[in-house]
């Protein structure tokens, strides 16, 4: 097994069956993270990028159903931030010296691309990325959005299971996401997709597809982290996903797409205390602080009881673990230039 994920570390490809060998075997955990640290610190240096996330809009036309925010919960207050409000946010992160600012909401229409082509090139003002995390439009949208001046776009495939796809996203259609992954890539986007780690009947073949799609797609950034029931959707008697197999999945990823962002996802923190340290320690290098307004954060609720970032906690934990804090946009290919 050890031979495996030495092979992985020098030539970052893996067959099907041999990642689903190693997410079986949990005996070489230890080994996998410890690797992808390596491999982590190699094309990523010690730098930890962090992205202002601003949720915008609780409103979704979707009925996802893992997510607290879908359609049929009425259990929540709706809102939708104004245009100056999501400018005054962005711009307080700004000073507050974030580099990239991610835009996400629910799918919520109201927000027609030309509009939100106007709240991009005002934050664009400043010298700083922007990440949009919105959902899936036509590629007309994401081509004004793009010339509007938003670098990156994050969309998760959540399961290549296309089954289990159907099954989660009533109404959804698993080509129209991809579709949406390949036309953001098309239109120079940085990429980003992952999965979500834990859903009722995802089995580990899938798991292992899901990385590979990841190379398929050759994504910019991935995305992982395990479900956190939600007791007002359909999966509310369900149990959480597994930590320690979404941040395998974590790893896997960093060994096969050895340069790319990965966010130590606020999920992993939510099921523990040192979730996040642990996903830097296996691949991570990416966190997302959300500075969104605390009225409108807790009615942002994809899952319950979402975990927080404590700047100077931050600061001491990362450089406990030899890291830092990058005041750079972190693209991609940041650290090779
Ligand atoms: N509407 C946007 C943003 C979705 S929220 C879009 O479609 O991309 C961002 C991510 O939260 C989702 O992609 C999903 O993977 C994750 N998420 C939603 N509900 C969750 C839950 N109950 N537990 C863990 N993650 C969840």
């Amino acid at each position: 097994m050890q031979n495996l994920i030495d092979k992985a570390k020098k030539e970052h490809s893996l067959t099907k069956s041999e990642i689903v060998k190693i997410l079986k075997d949990n005996s070489v955990n230890d080994y996998l993270f410890k690797s992808a640290d390596e491999v982590r610190k190699k094309f990523k240096g010690d730098e930890v990028y962090l992205r202002a996330l601003i949720e915008f809009s609780n409103i979704c036309r979707c009925n996802c159903c893992y997510c607290g925010i879908r359609r049929d919960n009425k259990n929540i207050e709706h809102y939708r931030l104004e245009k100056d409000e999501i400018i005054k946010l962005a711009n307080f992160a700004i000073q507050s010296g974030y580099k990239t600012i991610v835009l996400q909401s629910g799918e919520d229409l109201f927000f027609k691309a030309n509009y939100l082509a106007e709240i991009i090139k005002e934050i664009k003002k400043s010298d700083v990325a922007i990440t949009l995390s919105i959902g899936e439009r036509t590629f007309e949208e994401y081509k004004i959005l793009k010339e509007a001046g938003a670098d990156r776009f994050l969309l998760r495939i959540e399961t290549t299971d296309e089954n289990l796809y159907k099954k989660m996203h009533p109404n959804m259609d698993f080509a129209n996401r991809k579709r949406c992954l390949f036309d953001l890539k098309k239109l120079g986007f940085e990429t980003g997709t992952g999965s979500l780690i834990g859903l009722p009947g995802q089995t580990l073949e899938s798991l292992a597809e899901d990385i590979l799609f990841y190379k398929e797609l050759d994504a910019d950034m991935i995305g992982i982290g395990p479900l956190i029931v939600h007791p007002e959707t359909p999966l509310k008697d369900e149990k959480n996903g597994d930590l320690i197999l979404a941040i395998k999945v974590l790893a896997l990823t960093r060994l096969l797409l050895p340069d790319i962002n990965i966010p130590a996802t606020t999920a992993m923190e939510t099921l523990h205390p040192q979730g996040r340290i642990m996903a830097l320690q296996a691949g991570a290098n990416v966190i997302m602080p959300n500075i969104t307004f605390e009225k409108c954060k807790k009615n942002y609720e994809i899952y319950p009881n979402k975990a927080s970032v404590n700047y100077s906690k931050l600061q001491t934990d990362l450089e406990n673990i030899g890291r830092k804090i990058s005041n750079r946009k972190g693209y991609r290919k940041d650290f090779l230039k």
